[in-house]
């Protein structure tokens, strides 16, 4: 199929069979700009908006497409324009708190295969940090790849690489100097045929220039697009999910670009399994690491083995998830009772008419 560029693939195919029979055709969005979506699909690039009963029945920010998604669409070839059905199962995504009080997750990008976490070997290098990148990206679906950039200008390499090694797991650890073009091909594997990646970093670590390296080109100069708005005016916008001449995809939202934290259980866990593994040791199955006799966990902060302020880290995450989930329960009661009060509002509605 000639969407294999665009990154499609058995997966992607499985949960569309159903929906092919049904008549529907597949496109990838590749921009979104207020809610119109631009579209890679067979009948070339197409601007799509959503159902009218996929945006009645949406619940939350992460029922609309974002940049990367697959979509079924229904296509109106003669005008380039499509309606989007159905978002397709991802298979990883980046998502955001929405801004206020909500915690309605927005995705920010979806179905990226590896996430390059870029730091920069200057003042910018912090481990926590890192470690916060990695857990965002085991919480994603995405493969992580730690890139350590301007080693060109950084001090104890070899000291800073083997620290990060240590919290790093089975991730990948690269070390380069973008701006020289240097070791930048160690990030062509996962740039192949049909792969996606993405970064995420601080700003001025390098990000552009790394994309700008595996462009080949500018950015700016390959990625313009011309997007019309509800009314028809039309607009020049960049596109944010990039074919690269490697054959694989880029994805570049500013929404990636200023991703928060939103955690569950399972990714603090992959990154934290050393200290979870002491806590299981603990006597009491229920201590609190503080005064318990036979405390795993003091033990190793007392001997060195458990960094303290690795620990504390943890123990800062783990108080921001309670928080969070406990935010979440709020939020999915005061949506349910919008929905319902919706519903309510269309039976009134009704009953007027009838
Ligand atoms: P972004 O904000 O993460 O996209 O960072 P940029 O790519 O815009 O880079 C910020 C600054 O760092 C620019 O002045 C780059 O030229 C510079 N820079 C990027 N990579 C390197 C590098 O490997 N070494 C050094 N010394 N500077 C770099
Ligand atoms: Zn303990």
């Amino acid at each position: 199929m000639s969407l294999d560029k665009y990154g499609w693939d058995a997966f992607f195919a499985e949960s569309f069979a159903p929906l092919a029979r049904d008549g529907y055709a597949a496109g990838r969005v590749f921009l979104q700009h207020n809610k119109i979506y631009m579209l890679y699909a067979e009948a070339g690039e197409l601007a799509a908006e959503v159902a009218g009963k996929m945006e009645y029945e949406a619940s939350g920010p992460d029922d609309f497409p974002a940049v990367g998604d697959w979509v079924a669409i229904r296509t109106r070839k003669d005008e380039r324009k499509a309606t989007i059905h159905e978002i397709l199962p991802r298979r990883s995504k980046f998502s955001r708190k929405v801004a206020g009080s909500r915690t309605d997750e927005q995705i920010v990008a979806a179905n990226v295969d590896t996430l390059f976490l870029v730091t920069g070997l200057d003042n910018d290098f912090n481990l926590r940090r890192i470690e916060r990148y990695l857990l965002m990206a085991s919480e994603s679906g995405a493969r992580a790849v730690v890139v350590l950039n301007k080693a060109d200008v950084a001090e104890d390499v070899e000291a800073k690489v083997r620290e990060v090694r240590a919290i790093a797991s089975d991730a990948p650890v690269l070390l380069m100097s973008a701006k020289e073009s240097e070791g930048v091909e160690q990030l062509l594997p996962y740039t192949g045929a049909g792969q996606t990646v993405s970064l995420i970093g601080s700003s001025g670590v390098g990000k552009s220039t790394i994309i700008n390296k595996l462009l080949g080109t500018e950015k700016q100069k390959v990625s313009e697009v011309r997007a019309s708005d509800e009314r028809g005016k039309h607009t020049t916008t960049h596109r944010e999910l990039l074919l690269l001449p490697t054959g694989g995809l880029i994805i570049d939202t500013p929404g990636m670009r200023e991703l928060q934290l939103l955690v569950r259980e399972h990714g603090l866990r992959d990154t934290f399994e050393d200290i979870e593994a002491l806590m299981s040791r603990c006597y009491f199955s229920d201590c609190g690491h503080k005064t318990e006799p036979d405390c795993a966990v003091r033990e190793a902060l007392a001997t060195g083995e458990l960094d303290a302020e690795r620990y504390s880290n943890y123990q800062k995450m783990q108080a921001e998830m309670d928080a969070l989930a406990a935010k979440q329960a709020r939020g999915l009661a005061a949506l349910k009772k919008e929905k319902m009060k919706k519903i309510h509002q269309e039976l009134k509605k009704h009953k007027k008419r009838y």
